[in-house]
Formats: C-alpha cells, sequence, structure tokens
C-alpha cells in the first residue's frame, strides 16, 4: 500500500495522519513482517488493525532453483495461488549496472567461449534442486559470496505478447500483478540473501515474466514503492518493453524522480523479421516505437538499451548487424545494443546461436560504432535465462 492509502487508513482508526507514515517506515525502510514487531505503533492500535483483518506479508517464494553459476529462480506465490518468477543473479548478467559502471565487455575484444558455451540439459527438464516450505529470511539467508546482484522481476503472471522466442509467451495472459505483488517480489528476495538498501548495489530488471506497459498502473505503482519507501534508485533499475507505443508515451511522462531506465526488446534488423518474431511489431513497428521512445526524457549519461536476442541462423548475420547500427543511428538517441545469446527451451523451435556468429554480429555492430554489450547467460540449467521464464504451472 501506498503511504497516502497507510495514512487513509490509519485516520479511519482514529489515529493521526502521522501514524501511517510510521508504519511504512516499519514495512518498507526496516522491513517489518509482523504485526507484533510494529513497536511504535500502540499495541491496541495493532490489536484493531488485526481484527480488521490487516496483515503484514511478503510474497511467499514456494520453489528455489539454484543454477551452477550462482543464480536462483524463485517461484513466488503472490495473493492467490498463482505464482511468478523472480530471478536473483549475483554479480549480475553484464547487461545493467544502473549506475554508469557496466562491467560488460564491449568493443572489439575476444570473449572467452564458455561465456556461451554452458552445458544445457537435453532432456528439457530443469534440475530441481530445492523445494521448500516458505520459512523466514532469519531462519535461512544463504551464506553472502557477492558484491553485486540483479534481480529480474515479473510484472504479469504469464503474458500476452506471444514473442515466438519466448517461454513465458506459451502460458498467455492469466492475470495482472498488483502494485505489491510486484514490489513484494523484490522485497522478499532482498530479505532472503540479506541484502541492505543503500549498502549493497542491488540493481533491478523488469524482465521477468509479463509485459510491464501492459500492466502499467500496477508497474509504475510498484515502483514509486520501491523508490520512495524501500529506497532504491530508479537509475538502478530497468524496464523492458516490446514496444507498446502508448505505454512508453505514458513513461514519457514520468518524472526523472522515479522513472526506470528503458530498454527496447527489438530482437530484429528490420519490420518483416521483427513481425515473424514478435507479432506485436504489427501493430506497433519499430519506427512507431523508437517515434515514442524519443519523447522519454533521458538523464545526463543515460542511453535507451536495444535488446536483441541473437537467434541462430535468423537474426545472427553480420549483415543484419549492420541494418541495427543503421537503426541506431536513424533513432538518433544515446543508445547501446545489448545481445542476448537466445536460450533454449522445450517447444521452441529456434537454435542457438553459435559462439563464431555472436562475436561476428557483436564485431560489426562496434565496428559501426554502436556501443554493444554480450549479456552473460545466467541461469540456463534451471530455466532462469531469459526468454526462459515459464512457471511449473502447478506450484
Ligand atoms: S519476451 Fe517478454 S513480452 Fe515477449 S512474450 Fe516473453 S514475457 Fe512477454
Amino acid at each position: 500500500m501506498p503511504v497516502a492509502e497507510l495514512e487513509a487508513l490509519m485516520m479511519n482508526l482514529g489515529e493521526p495522519r502521522w501514524r501511517g507514515r510510521q508504519l511504512a517506515e516499519a514495512m518498507y525502510c526496516q522491513r517489518v513482517t509482523e504485526m507484533d514487531a510494529f513497536t511504535t505503533l500502540p499495541k491496541s492500535v495493532r490489536g484493531r488493525l488485526a481484527e480488521s483483518g490487516w496483515g503484514v506479508g511478503r510474497p511467499e517464494i514456494v520453489s528455489v532453483f539454484k543454477s551452477a553459476d550462482g543464480t536462483e529462480r524463485y517461484l513466488v506465490r503472490g495473493n492467490d495461488d498463482q505464482t511468478v518468477e523472480t530471478v536473483w543473479m549475483p554479480e549480475g548478467d553484464g547487461g545493467e549496472a544502473g549506475d554508469g559502471s557496466e562491467v560488460e565487455v564491449e568493443g572489439n575484444s575476444i570473449l572467452p567461449s564458455s561465456l556461451l558455451s554452458e552445458p544445457v540439459r537435453k532432456d528439457g527438464a530443469p534440475a530441481r534442486i530445492e523445494d521448500e516450505a516458505p520459512t523466514r529470511v532469519a531462519d535461512r539467508a544463504p551464506t553472502r559470496s557477492w558484491d553485486r546482484a540483479t534481480i529480474c522481476v515479473s510484472s504479469q503472471v504469464g503474458c500476452a505478447v506471444n514473442c515466438r522466442f519466448c517461454l513465458t509467451a506459451k502460458l498467455g495472459l492469466q492475470r495482472n500483478l498488483t502494485a505489491g505483488e510486484i514490489a513484494g517480489q523484490v522485497v522478499a528476495v532482498l530479505d532472503r540473501h540479506g541484502a541492505e538498501v543503500g549498502r549493497d548495489r542491488v540493481n533491478l530488471v523488469f524482465m521477468g515474466m509479463g509485459e510491464p506497459f501492459l500492466n502499467y498502473d500496477h508497474f509504475m505503482a510498484a515502483v514509486r514503492l520501491l523508490v520512495e519507501e524501500v529506497g532504491i534508485s530508479p537509475l538502478r533499475m530497468t524496464v523492458s518493453t516490446s514496444g507498446i507505443v502508448p505505454g512508453i508515451e505514458r513513461f514519457a511522462q514520468e518524472p526523472d524522480s522515479v522513472r526506470p531506465k528503458l530498454a527496447i526488446s527489438l530482437n530484429a534488423p528490420n519490420d518483416a523479421l521483427r513481425e515473424e518474431v514478435m507479432p506485436i511489431n504489427r501493430k506497433w513497428p519499430i519506427d512507431a516505437v523508437v517515434d515514442a521512445v524519443r519523447k522519454v526524457p533521458l538523464r545526463p549519461r543515460e542511453r535507451v538499451t536495444f535488446e536483441y536476442v541473437l537467434l541462430g541462423g535468423l537474426t545472427d548475420r553480420p549483415e543484419q548487424a549492420a541494418e541495427v547500427a543503421q537503426l541506431v543511428r536513424r533513432a538518433g538517441l544515446p543508445a547501446k545494443v545489448n545481445l542476448i545469446a537466445w536460450n533454449p527451451g522445450p517447444g521452441i523451435e529456434y537454435f542457438m546461436p553459435s559462439f563464431e556468429s555472436v562475436e561476428r554480429f557483436r564485431c560489426r555492430l562496434a565496428g559501426e560504432g554502436v556501443p554493444v554489450f554480450l549479456r552473460r547467460p545466467r541461469g540456463r540449467d534451471i530455466y532462469a535465462a531469459c526468454g526462459q521464464l515459464k512457471r511449473t504451472l502447478k506450484a
């Protein structure tokens, strides 16, 4: 709940308005998880809150899948039995450092082939390493072994956009998440890892299940909670959209103080191919998306990211890299391109690009003067990587 609603709640109980701010402090800054821990609130008020059915809680992490690379994928239960996926990537994925200090390999340097040659299981089933009942954070915070981390957050249960390379698309749209469910994923994961906002470098990418701009109001309400109450800078957040033009136009109106950085999921060098891999392109073709992006007032040093999933034999040719470079130049925006070697999933008929084709594509883009980064594939063995999020239907 935003502070204004907490204040209204307190006033309805005959308490002064400032009690609402006190509640917000306890819930979002101190991250209190039980009504009894609200020690600044008189016991009688806590009692009345509980009697009226109010409670404090987090979305439950009902299952944990751990990758050999340290990535953790969570099945998170919201306000009903539906679950979404949230991913914890210690040391990030090279995509977004959030503070301008990206660690990706840029330019023409040669990448170790190990970045693209992580073993992928052939039987289609991710290794379920750990099933766990929800437990309090203090009981089970994992040993800390990270300097910075990225949390990939979901915004919807399933997705209606139907990108052909994406496992989440196979679920269709089940429902929108509420602001509390979106922000709650972040807080639940921060709690699990004992991460402290302000002390630890934790970045958020809204690139999990769903299209955030098709759940715009709840998504932005969650961002405001995370910025204004939890204390995470919007510069540490990136939202990715498949190119929902009305959403981008609304996003352009948001003040700098709460507006995350923007990434456009491009994935093809031209409209014809983009329509094939992302049917949404028929509604909002590339030029319309770029026109909308131009309306977003960027902060100093801020760049728009174009995400580009390389599909082996389809979108990974060097001449297509030249087309992408042309497109980026035509956009006339401070921009960079994040390359993602497509992550395989059961029932999707694309091919992984070869290491050589990824390298050729990257070098061609860099040679054309476009800042280009390769996102490290994280958690492929547990289906936590980009485009791989599709929860098991039964939690
Ligand atoms: S890539 Fe994103 S927008 Fe496209 S179907 Fe998957 S979750 Fe939806």
